[in-house]
């Protein structure tokens, strides 16, 4: 489907491109070098109605070649009795300044033509020729410092307005379509940058930067900025510096996406990429035209810079890397179309006028669409994993709470239990109930059975004891074969339900095949006046006691 919608798009554009030519001007241009009229005393158009039946003839698409010695190029054609609404000129000059006669009137004049640092820019013009009768002869000087940029005039054509209009519209239309998407990859980017601080920053904030100067780029490359800010200059050298920096720009992604792949050498591309930019600004200023004659070199090392970025990317999605077989797209269509308008635009090849580089920023799109896409994925991964690592944290946890043998919480937990309830006690002024057992006789058990079934014991009886206990009341293993209880029962009758329940059922089952009865001290935590100290004290007082009685019984200390 997207394969389709580029399809039809070029085919639009390259008929757009071609649509057109003047069809009321008579008969074929014709052009003369010069350097006669630098000084101002040669009448143009005089000079052009003697001579000009003997110049050489000027083909529009195809410049013909010139000597190179001259500053200055005189063309003309002639323009006879035509349609009064078809009379709007439209035009691209490149690097020149431009003078225009019909007949003898001077009727458009942009640039100066006299010898600068800088040079003129490159931009498309829709004038109007004056009213005139009959037969008369169109001349056009064009005036550069730069002999390579003597005589490109293009787009030229004679029309009505609202034709001149869409024409100038149409070469727009890859600029309209791109824009959006540049400021909504943009608008994206800066919300993942935001509010990710998790996601793959680094790689946004190139992405936002790349956007940010091919958006910049596409508004130079407009025409319809040319009809509310004439700036020729600031345009054409805005184009040109950017020109420079977007495969600057562009190539920090593949770096980001090649870190750590010890073959990709991106900071070689990058160092290229960087230097020409240096070359082409350090000799423009020096007044060399290097701006330009730099793009002979720009587009071959582009192709080739690029390609080699390719090779990388290609190994590297070999590898498995998902975003670097994503990144391949946008590389190949941004590096083709750009050779493209380089072939069309700088060296003059092709035979339209209209950037189809800006086309790339669907390949790019898909290019975010997958990265967006790797985002979720690596986010679902941590969250997996993190509820793997939480899973094992509650284990650990609990493993570091309990008793290893019995299943009890141990001591290390008891402080945390006790803790609460002491809390909750003084919250609601309510004492809580803790129990104190021990089991009788147990070293007999260790002595004539081994200290295995003495284990087997302990787990009987941790677990018998558990059972008759309430969700709210915990069973701590105190130490060898001594247990804590501590229950949320506030007055002493209950608590002693529980003691003798507990008491009576170990006296009634037999642990692991052995009789056995377990003594219990209880007690009450006194709010106003306890401290842990006097709680366990009088527990084990009261065990004591219970022990002295004859055990197998339990005794309350107050
Ligand atoms: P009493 O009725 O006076 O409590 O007599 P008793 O034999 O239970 O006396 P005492 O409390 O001195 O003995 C506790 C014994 O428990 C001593 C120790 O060998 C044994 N013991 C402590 N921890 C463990 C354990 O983890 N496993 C086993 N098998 N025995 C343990
Ligand atoms: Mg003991
Ligand atoms: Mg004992």
């Amino acid at each position: 489907m997207r394969q389709f919608l580029y399809a039809v798009l070029l085919i639009l554009c390259l008929s757009v491109g071609h649509c057109g030519e003047a069809a009321v001007l008579e008969g074929p241009w014709r052009y003369m070098e010069t350097n006669e009229t630098e000084n101002g005393g040669v009448n143009v158009p005089a000079l052009v109605r003697e001579n000009s039946e003997d110049w050489p003839l000027f083909d529009m698409d195809n410049r013909p070649p010139l000597s190179g010695k001259y500053q200055h190029i005189l063309l003309t054609v002639k323009v006879s009795g035509q349609d009064p609404q078809k009379n709007v000129l439209l035009f691209m000059t490149t690097k020149q300044a431009v003078r225009m006669w019909l007949g003898d009137e001077l009727f458009f004049s942009r640039g100066r033509f006299y010898p600068q640092r800088y040079d003129e820019g490159s931009q498309p013009y829709m004038v109007a020729l004056p009213a005139f009768e009959g037969e008369t002869q169109l001349v056009v000087e064009m005036y550069s410092d730069s002999p390579t940029h003597l005589g490109w005039f293009g787009m030229f054509s004679l029309d009505t307005e609202q034709m001149q209009m869409a024409r100038f519209f149409y070469s727009d239309i890859p600029l309209v379509m791109a824009i959006p998407v540049g400021i909504a990859i943009i608008f994206i980017m800066v919300l993942y940058y935001r509010f990710n601080p998790q996601g793959w920053r680094r790689l946004y904030g190139y992405i936002i930067l790349f956007m940010v100067a091919f958006c910049l780029w596409l508004f130079c490359v407009s025409n319809v900025k040319t009809l509310f800010w004439d700036y020729p200059r600031l345009w054409w050298y805005s184009l040109s510096i950017l020109a420079y920096l977007l495969p600057l720009a562009a190539n920090l992604i593949p770096r980001e996406l090649l870190k750590g792949k010890p073959y990709a050498r991106m900071d070689i591309v990058l160092w290229m990429n960087g230097l020409l930019f240096v070359v082409a600004m350090t000799g423009e200023i020096m007044g060399l035209h290097t701006m330009n004659a730099m793009m002979s070199l720009y587009y071959p090392m582009l192709a080739i810079g690029e390609s080699v970025v390719v090779y990388w990317c290609v190994r590297a999605a070999r590898e498995g890397d998902t975003l670097c077989r994503s990144v391949l797209l946008p590389v190949v269509v941004f590096t083709l179309l750009g050779v493209i308008d380089g072939v069309g635009g700088h060296f003059y090849l092709l035979p339209w006028h209209m950037y189809l580089t800006p086309l790339g920023i669907y390949a790019f799109l898909h290019f975010v669409v997958a990265i967006l896409r790797e985002q979720v994925r690596h986010e679902e991964d941590l969250l997996r994993s993190t509820v793997k690592l939480e899973h094992k944290a509650a284990l650990m946890q609990k493993k570091s709470e309990t008793d290893a043998l019995t299943g009890c919480w141990n001591r290390s937990k008891l402080k945390e239990l006790l803790a609460d309830a002491i809390a909750g006690a003084r919250k609601t002024g309510q004492p809580f109930g803790m129990l104190m057992l021990d089991i009788d006789f147990f070293k007999k058990i260790n002595d004539t059975y081994g200290h295995d079934t003495g284990d087997a014991v302990l787990r009987a009886f941790a677990t018998l004891v558990r059972t008759h206990l309430a969700k709210e009341q915990a069973c701590v293993r105190w130490g060898g074969e001594e247990f804590l209880i501590l229950t949320d029962i506030t007055e002493q009758a209950g608590l002693l339900a529980l003691a003798e329940k507990i008491c009576e059922q170990v006296a009634a089952v037999p642990l692991a095949g052995h009789k056995l009865t377990c003594s219990i001290g209880a007690t009450l935590w006194q709010v106003e006046t306890d401290t842990t100290d006097t709680l366990f004290k009088r527990a084990d007082d009261a065990l004591y006691q219970a022990k002295k009685d004859g055990r197998n019984c339990v005794v309350f200390s107050e």
